[in-house]
């Protein structure tokens, strides 16, 4: 396919900052590239790649639409300087085709295919305020704050916003992502044991990556052992300030009991009583006890999202009489 007026021919363009403002996606699911776009490639809409959910993770790639000029696929070029000797440099094209390595390789699961900014649909004015700080954190590149804490109950888009930023940051600026499900990262720590492997051995990849996704923190019954699997990730995290640690969870905080003017108490290491006995409800001190969370809010901002259940919401659109509907890749 030849490169429509001559963009294609650039592969930084779709990288740019600019590119976030314009609603042209800079990723395509499967479903949704038969949109019509007059004038640009309609499988990746100029982006040059596109994401698919391949074995239920998110994986990217090379629009067929791409061929570079410059290279001509060999993703290096031959420089000359004044004195007429020749240098190999690498191409443009090699960038992005590195970082869509990496996305492929960040864990994202493939439901979240084609989650980013652009597909948020923010329902009130918490969700709306996530979205911006989400945004905003992408910009400054974590350099305000270690991490963001996304809370709230489920269906309110919380690991949207999360894989929309790795997304950003692995594209935009090349860093180094992982995204690893709370429940999931205890599973295989213990398959590691019966396979003679150390937890160690298991956790210290996602200790090590400089940008860490942790979805679903504190579901599940917190036993002590969890918490101590739970507590080496947090600490390591803690201590090295230069990593940004990304998090989701169902629970919330006790400002709610606080601003009630009920006396705080502090919950001992993994226990689950505390304030669930004083409000019948637990909050993410009751999880994950006073130690962890006080690193995590030490180190994250937190962002609390409010709201019904955006998947009941469409349920019930889907109930009432047809009406245009937007599509949506929204999930999590
Ligand atoms: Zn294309
Ligand atoms: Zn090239």
């Amino acid at each position: 396919m030849t490169p429509p007026q001559g963009k294609a021919a650039n592969p930084a363009t779709p990288l740019s900052k600019s590119r976030e403002e314009t609603p042209n996606p800079k990723e395509m699911t499967i479903e949704s590239r038969n949109q019509p776009s007059p004038g640009i490639c309609k499988q990746c809409q100029g982006s040059h790649y596109v994401l698919v959910n391949v074995d239920s993770f998110v994986h990217a790639e090379l629009c067929s639409c791409f061929n570079c000029s410059k290279c001509q696929g060999r993703g290096h070029i031959f420089l000359e300087d004044e004195k007429g000797i020749s240098s190999m440099a690498e191409c443009e094209c090699a960038r992005l085709v590195r970082r869509l390595k990496k996305l492929g390789e960040a864990g994202i699961p493939g439901k979240f295919t084609g989650a980013r900014f652009e597909t948020y649909q923010p329902m009130d004015a918490s969700q709306k305020l996530a979205l911006r700080i989400a945004r905003d954190f992408v910009e400054d590149h974590g350099s305000n704050v270690q991490g963001l804490l996304f809370m709230g109950r489920p269906g309110l888009g919380k690991t949207h916003l999360a894989v929309s930023v790795i997304k950003e940051l692995i594209l935009n600026k090349g860093e180094d992502c992982k995204f690893i499900d709370f429940f999931q990262l205890l599973s295989d720590i213990r398959n590691g044991y019966s396979q003679d492997l150390s937890e160690q051995a298991i956790i210290n990849p996602y200790v090590a990556a400089p940008v860490l996704v942790i979805d679903e923190l504190a579901k599940g019954r917190n036993t002590e052992w969890e918490l101590t699997m739970l507590d080496q990730i947090i600490s390591s995290r803690y201590n090295a300030a230069d990593k940004i640690t990304l998090l989701t969870t169902n629970y919330t905080d006790d400002s709610a009991i606080r601003k009630s003017g009920k006396k705080e108490t502090h919950v001992e290491f993994g226990s689950s009583s505390g304030r669930k006995a004083q409000t019948g409800e637990e909050t993410l001190q009751d999880k994950v006890g006073e130690r962890i969370y006080s690193r995590l809010v030490e180190m994250c901002r937190l962002v609390k999202l409010k709201g019904e259940d955006y998947r009941m919401v469409m349920e019930d659109k889907a109930a009432a009489p047809p009406r245009p509907a937007k599509k949506t890749n929204r999930t999590g």
